[in-house]
Protein backbone atom coordinates (compact mmCIF):
# COMPACT_ATOMS: atom_id res chain seq x y z
CA UNK A 1 0.00 0.00 0.00
CA UNK A 2 1.48 3.34 -0.82
CA UNK A 3 2.52 5.15 2.22
CA UNK A 4 0.43 8.45 3.26
CA UNK A 5 2.98 10.01 5.70
CA UNK A 6 6.92 9.37 4.66
CA UNK A 7 9.39 10.36 7.59
CA UNK A 8 13.06 11.47 6.41
CA UNK A 9 15.71 10.52 9.16
CA UNK A 10 19.36 11.58 8.06
CA UNK A 11 22.32 9.44 9.85
CA UNK A 12 25.30 9.84 10.38
CA UNK A 13 27.30 7.32 12.87
CA UNK A 14 23.97 7.42 14.80
CA UNK A 15 24.48 3.57 15.78
CA UNK A 16 23.79 4.22 19.34
CA UNK A 17 20.40 6.05 18.74
CA UNK A 18 19.09 4.62 15.84
CA UNK A 19 16.55 1.23 17.18
CA UNK A 20 15.43 3.78 20.20
CA UNK A 21 14.52 6.57 17.33
CA UNK A 22 13.00 3.80 15.30
CA UNK A 23 10.87 2.91 17.95
CA UNK A 24 9.77 6.73 19.01
CA UNK A 25 9.08 7.18 15.27
CA UNK A 26 6.84 3.77 14.88
CA UNK A 27 4.93 4.49 17.95
CA UNK A 28 3.87 7.56 16.92
CA UNK A 29 3.42 7.01 13.19
CA UNK A 30 1.18 3.63 14.68
CA UNK A 31 -1.02 6.59 16.13
CA UNK A 32 -1.72 8.32 12.65
CA UNK A 33 -3.30 5.23 11.40
CA UNK A 34 -2.74 5.41 8.08
CA UNK A 35 -0.29 3.55 5.86
CA UNK A 36 3.45 5.20 6.47
CA UNK A 37 7.05 4.54 5.84
CA UNK A 38 10.55 5.75 7.34
CA UNK A 39 12.84 6.50 4.68
CA UNK A 40 16.52 6.46 6.33
CA UNK A 41 19.45 7.75 4.64
CA UNK A 42 22.87 6.79 5.33
CA UNK A 43 24.87 9.31 5.20
CA UNK A 44 28.26 7.15 4.79
CA UNK A 45 28.82 6.70 8.13
CA UNK A 46 31.58 4.76 9.86
CA UNK A 47 30.10 2.62 12.03
CA UNK A 48 27.32 -0.01 12.61
CA UNK A 49 24.29 2.42 10.98
CA UNK A 50 23.87 0.96 7.67
CA UNK A 51 24.15 -2.62 9.28
CA UNK A 52 21.53 -1.87 12.11
CA UNK A 53 18.95 -0.43 10.33
CA UNK A 54 18.98 -3.17 7.82
CA UNK A 55 18.29 -5.96 10.38
CA UNK A 56 15.13 -3.76 11.25
CA UNK A 57 14.33 -3.17 8.30
CA UNK A 58 14.29 -6.91 7.99
CA UNK A 59 11.37 -7.15 10.83
CA UNK A 60 9.47 -3.86 9.65
CA UNK A 61 8.13 -3.52 6.45
CA UNK A 62 8.14 0.37 7.21
CA UNK A 63 11.06 1.14 6.74
CA UNK A 64 13.22 1.80 4.36
CA UNK A 65 17.10 2.57 3.31
CA UNK A 66 18.99 4.72 1.13
CA UNK A 67 22.80 4.04 1.74
CA UNK A 68 25.27 6.26 0.48
CA UNK A 69 28.68 5.66 -1.09
CA UNK A 70 30.35 8.23 1.15
CA UNK A 71 29.38 11.28 3.57
CA UNK A 72 27.91 13.42 1.31
CA UNK A 73 26.54 15.98 4.39
CA UNK A 74 23.46 16.48 5.78
CA UNK A 75 21.29 18.95 3.39
CA UNK A 76 22.14 16.14 0.72
CA UNK A 77 20.88 13.35 2.25
CA UNK A 78 17.63 15.00 3.63
CA UNK A 79 17.46 15.92 0.11
CA UNK A 80 17.87 12.22 -0.86
CA UNK A 81 15.31 11.31 1.84
CA UNK A 82 12.80 13.69 -0.02
CA UNK A 83 13.85 12.33 -3.54
CA UNK A 84 12.63 8.99 -2.47
CA UNK A 85 9.73 9.51 -0.59
CA UNK A 86 6.28 8.74 -1.41
CA UNK A 87 4.14 10.33 0.74
CA UNK A 88 1.54 12.61 0.33
CA UNK A 89 3.11 13.96 3.44
CA UNK A 90 7.09 14.10 3.88
CA UNK A 91 8.46 14.91 7.16
CA UNK A 92 12.31 15.37 8.11
CA UNK A 93 13.58 14.70 11.41
CA UNK A 94 16.65 14.36 13.30
CA UNK A 95 18.00 11.13 14.33
CA UNK A 96 19.28 12.19 17.69
CA UNK A 97 15.18 12.46 19.38
CA UNK A 98 16.09 16.43 19.47
CA UNK A 99 13.50 16.81 17.76
CA UNK A 100 10.24 14.77 19.74
CA UNK A 101 8.34 12.70 17.27
CA UNK A 102 5.38 13.57 19.05
CA UNK A 103 5.60 16.93 17.23
CA UNK A 104 4.95 15.41 14.13
CA UNK A 105 0.91 14.94 15.41
CA UNK A 106 0.94 18.43 15.59
CA UNK A 107 2.28 18.91 11.77
CA UNK A 108 -0.45 16.17 10.08
CA UNK A 109 -3.01 18.43 11.97
CA UNK A 110 -1.93 21.12 10.23
CA UNK A 111 -1.63 19.72 6.89
CA UNK A 112 -4.57 18.47 7.29
CA UNK A 113 -6.36 21.91 7.62
CA UNK A 114 -4.56 22.92 4.33
CA UNK A 115 -1.42 24.16 4.95
CA UNK A 116 1.42 22.82 2.21
CA UNK A 117 4.52 23.49 4.84
CA UNK A 118 4.62 23.53 8.54
CA UNK A 119 7.94 23.79 10.26
CA UNK A 120 8.89 23.62 13.96
CA UNK A 121 9.83 26.27 15.73
CA UNK A 122 12.63 25.75 18.52
CA UNK A 123 11.02 28.01 21.95
CA UNK A 124 14.10 26.43 23.94
CA UNK A 125 16.98 24.30 23.26
CA UNK A 126 18.11 21.70 26.19
CA UNK A 127 21.58 20.29 26.42
CA UNK A 128 23.23 22.63 23.47
CA UNK A 129 26.47 24.57 24.72
CA UNK A 130 26.40 28.64 25.21
CA UNK A 131 28.34 28.41 22.43
CA UNK A 132 26.22 26.94 19.77
CA UNK A 133 22.84 28.54 20.73
CA UNK A 134 24.65 32.48 20.78
CA UNK A 135 26.04 31.30 17.27
CA UNK A 136 23.03 30.13 16.38
CA UNK A 137 20.96 32.99 17.53
CA UNK A 138 23.48 35.25 15.82
CA UNK A 139 23.44 33.48 12.53
CA UNK A 140 19.63 32.98 12.11
CA UNK A 141 19.17 36.83 12.54
CA UNK A 142 22.31 38.13 10.58
CA UNK A 143 20.87 36.02 7.80
CA UNK A 144 17.42 37.02 7.57
CA UNK A 145 18.62 40.56 8.13
CA UNK A 146 20.91 39.87 4.65
CA UNK A 147 18.15 38.20 2.37
CA UNK A 148 14.65 39.04 0.67
CA UNK A 149 13.31 35.34 1.23
CA UNK A 150 11.50 34.96 4.37
CA UNK A 151 13.06 32.30 6.12
CA UNK A 152 11.93 31.47 9.94
CA UNK A 153 14.28 32.25 12.85
CA UNK A 154 15.31 29.08 14.86
CA UNK A 155 13.55 26.57 12.70
CA UNK A 156 16.00 23.51 11.39
CA UNK A 157 15.20 20.87 9.00
CA UNK A 158 12.59 19.85 11.41
CA UNK A 159 9.14 20.51 9.27
CA UNK A 160 6.61 18.04 7.34
CA UNK A 161 6.16 19.55 3.35
CA UNK A 162 3.03 18.39 0.97
CA UNK A 163 3.81 16.15 -1.77
CA UNK A 164 3.71 19.11 -4.11
CA UNK A 165 6.21 20.94 -2.45
CA UNK A 166 8.65 17.64 -2.32
CA UNK A 167 8.14 18.11 -6.20
CA UNK A 168 8.92 21.04 -6.58
CA UNK A 169 12.15 20.86 -4.08
CA UNK A 170 13.52 17.28 -6.34
CA UNK A 171 13.84 20.18 -9.33
CA UNK A 172 16.09 22.41 -7.43
CA UNK A 173 19.41 20.89 -8.13
CA UNK A 174 21.53 23.27 -6.56
CA UNK A 175 24.66 21.67 -4.84
CA UNK A 176 25.33 24.16 -1.86
CA UNK A 177 22.38 22.91 -0.42
CA UNK A 178 20.42 25.08 2.33
CA UNK A 179 17.40 23.27 2.40
CA UNK A 180 15.54 25.13 5.38
CA UNK A 181 16.00 28.14 3.08
CA UNK A 182 14.83 26.51 0.00
CA UNK A 183 11.51 25.38 1.77
CA UNK A 184 10.88 28.84 2.67
CA UNK A 185 11.68 30.43 -1.11
CA UNK A 186 9.71 28.54 -2.85
CA UNK A 187 6.31 29.66 -0.89
CA UNK A 188 3.02 27.73 -0.40
CA UNK A 189 1.15 27.71 2.85
CA UNK A 190 3.40 27.74 5.56
CA UNK A 191 2.49 27.39 8.90
CA UNK A 192 4.69 26.45 12.26
CA UNK A 193 4.70 24.19 15.28
CA UNK A 194 6.54 24.92 18.39
CA UNK A 195 8.45 23.13 20.14
CA UNK A 196 11.47 22.63 22.92
CA UNK A 197 14.58 20.97 21.39
CA UNK A 198 15.83 18.16 23.83
CA UNK A 199 19.02 16.88 24.62
CA UNK A 200 20.31 14.59 22.28
CA UNK A 201 19.73 11.01 23.08
CA UNK A 202 23.06 9.89 23.03
CA UNK A 203 26.46 9.91 20.78
CA UNK A 204 27.56 13.48 20.02
CA UNK A 205 26.91 16.34 17.62
CA UNK A 206 28.10 15.96 14.06
CA UNK A 207 28.60 19.54 13.67
CA UNK A 208 31.48 20.12 14.51
CA UNK A 209 33.05 24.05 13.91
CA UNK A 210 34.07 23.81 10.90
CA UNK A 211 30.96 22.15 9.31
CA UNK A 212 28.84 24.71 10.99
CA UNK A 213 30.69 27.73 9.35
CA UNK A 214 30.10 26.10 6.33
CA UNK A 215 26.85 25.59 6.92
CA UNK A 216 26.40 29.26 7.49
CA UNK A 217 27.94 30.57 4.46
CA UNK A 218 25.96 28.02 2.67
CA UNK A 219 22.89 29.89 4.04
CA UNK A 220 24.37 33.48 3.32
CA UNK A 221 25.96 32.88 -0.18
CA UNK A 222 22.62 31.06 -1.16
CA UNK A 223 20.04 33.45 -0.18
CA UNK A 224 21.73 37.05 -0.71
CA UNK A 225 24.26 39.05 -2.57
CA UNK A 226 25.06 41.67 0.49
CA UNK A 227 28.16 40.26 1.36
CA UNK A 228 29.54 41.22 -2.46
CA UNK A 229 27.38 44.87 -1.95
CA UNK A 230 29.07 45.14 1.34
CA UNK A 231 32.53 44.93 -0.71
CA UNK A 232 31.84 47.17 -3.00
CA UNK A 233 30.63 50.06 -0.24
CA UNK A 234 33.12 49.40 1.65
CA UNK A 235 35.77 50.25 -1.43
CA UNK A 236 33.45 53.14 -2.27
CA UNK A 237 34.12 54.89 0.85
CA UNK A 238 37.61 54.10 1.59
CA UNK A 239 38.14 55.18 -1.88
CA UNK A 240 36.41 58.65 -0.97
CA UNK A 241 37.90 59.25 2.17
CA UNK A 242 41.26 58.61 0.88
CA UNK A 243 41.00 61.22 -1.93
CA UNK A 244 39.58 63.59 0.61
CA UNK A 245 42.89 62.68 2.90
CA UNK A 246 45.25 63.36 0.41
CA UNK A 247 43.80 66.42 -0.81
CA UNK A 248 44.24 67.49 3.03
CA UNK A 249 48.05 66.31 3.16
CA UNK A 250 48.48 68.05 -0.30
CA UNK A 251 47.03 71.68 1.01
CA UNK A 252 49.34 71.23 4.40
CA UNK A 253 52.25 70.79 1.93
CA UNK A 254 51.58 73.84 -0.38
CA UNK A 255 50.20 76.59 2.18
CA UNK A 256 51.69 75.17 5.94
CA UNK A 257 55.24 74.21 7.12
CA UNK A 258 53.66 71.21 8.81
CA UNK A 259 55.46 68.20 7.21
CA UNK A 260 54.49 64.04 8.15
CA UNK A 261 56.61 62.59 9.50
CA UNK A 262 57.36 59.11 9.92
CA UNK A 263 56.90 55.83 7.95
CA UNK A 264 54.57 54.05 10.70
CA UNK A 265 51.73 55.31 9.64
CA UNK A 266 52.10 54.69 5.92
CA UNK A 267 52.92 50.77 6.40
CA UNK A 268 50.00 50.98 9.00
CA UNK A 269 47.84 52.55 6.12
CA UNK A 270 49.04 49.92 3.83
CA UNK A 271 48.67 46.72 5.61
CA UNK A 272 44.71 47.69 6.82
CA UNK A 273 44.24 48.63 2.96
CA UNK A 274 45.77 45.01 1.81
CA UNK A 275 43.84 43.27 4.47
CA UNK A 276 40.60 44.70 3.24
CA UNK A 277 41.25 43.89 -0.13
CA UNK A 278 42.04 40.52 0.80
CA UNK A 279 38.78 39.96 3.23
CA UNK A 280 37.07 41.13 -0.18
CA UNK A 281 38.81 38.96 -2.50
CA UNK A 282 37.58 35.86 -0.01
CA UNK A 283 34.20 36.84 -0.09
CA UNK A 284 34.37 37.04 -4.16
CA UNK A 285 35.94 33.44 -3.43
CA UNK A 286 33.17 32.15 -1.64
CA UNK A 287 30.99 33.08 -4.85
CA UNK A 288 32.98 31.62 -7.23
CA UNK A 289 33.55 28.85 -5.70
CA UNK A 290 29.88 27.85 -5.84
CA UNK A 291 29.67 29.05 -8.89
CA UNK A 292 32.14 26.26 -9.71
CA UNK A 293 30.81 23.37 -7.91
CA UNK A 294 27.57 24.34 -9.65
CA UNK A 295 28.89 24.19 -13.25
CA UNK A 296 30.66 20.82 -12.84
CA UNK A 297 27.21 18.87 -13.19
CA UNK A 298 27.98 16.09 -10.78
CA UNK A 299 25.11 14.34 -8.97
CA UNK A 300 24.25 15.71 -5.48
CA UNK A 301 24.94 12.50 -3.69
CA UNK A 302 25.58 8.53 -4.61
CA UNK A 303 23.73 5.61 -3.47
CA UNK A 304 25.50 2.54 -3.11
CA UNK A 305 22.14 0.54 -2.73
CA UNK A 306 18.84 1.05 -1.53
CA UNK A 307 16.68 -1.55 1.20
CA UNK A 308 12.93 -1.47 0.83
CA UNK A 309 12.56 -0.32 -2.70
CA UNK A 310 11.69 -2.59 -5.52
CA UNK A 311 13.84 -2.43 -8.65
CA UNK A 312 11.95 0.19 -11.12
CA UNK A 313 11.19 -1.58 -14.10
CA UNK A 314 12.31 -0.40 -17.44
CA UNK A 315 9.23 1.21 -18.36
CA UNK A 316 8.85 2.79 -15.23
CA UNK A 317 11.81 4.99 -15.32
CA UNK A 318 11.99 8.10 -17.00
N1 LIG B 1 23.95 14.25 9.83
C1 LIG B 1 24.14 13.69 8.57
N2 LIG B 1 25.32 13.94 7.90
C2 LIG B 1 26.32 14.71 8.44
C3 LIG B 1 26.10 15.29 9.71
C4 LIG B 1 24.90 15.06 10.37
O1 LIG B 1 23.28 12.98 8.05
O2 LIG B 1 27.35 14.87 7.79
C5 LIG B 1 22.68 13.99 10.54
C6 LIG B 1 22.82 13.47 11.96
O3 LIG B 1 22.95 12.07 11.99
C7 LIG B 1 21.54 13.94 12.60
C8 LIG B 1 21.26 15.25 11.89
O4 LIG B 1 22.01 15.22 10.68
O5 LIG B 1 20.46 13.07 12.35
C9 LIG B 1 21.63 16.45 12.73
O6 LIG B 1 22.96 16.33 13.18
P1 LIG B 1 23.39 16.64 14.68
O7 LIG B 1 22.33 16.19 15.61
O8 LIG B 1 24.74 16.07 14.91
O9 LIG B 1 23.47 18.22 14.66
P2 LIG B 1 23.06 19.22 15.83
O10 LIG B 1 21.72 18.79 16.34
O11 LIG B 1 24.13 19.08 16.85
O12 LIG B 1 23.05 20.56 15.16
MG1 LIG C 1 21.27 16.99 17.01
Amino acid sequence: MKARYSVVIPMYNEEQVISHTHQRLKQVMDNTGEPYELVFVNDGSRDRTAAIIQDIADNDPNVKLIDFSRNFGHQIAITAGMDYAEGDAVVVIDADLQDPPEVILEMIAKWKQGYEVVYAKRLKRHGETLFKKTTAKVFYRLLSSMTSVDIPTDTGDFRLIDSKVADVMRDLKEKNRYVRGLVSWVGFRQASVEYVREERFAGETKYPLKKMIRFALDGITSFSHKPLKIASYLGFALSISSFIYLFVVLMQRLFTDHTVPGWASIVGVNLLFNGIVLMILGVIGEYIGRIYDESKGRPLYIVRQTVGYRKLKAEEIE
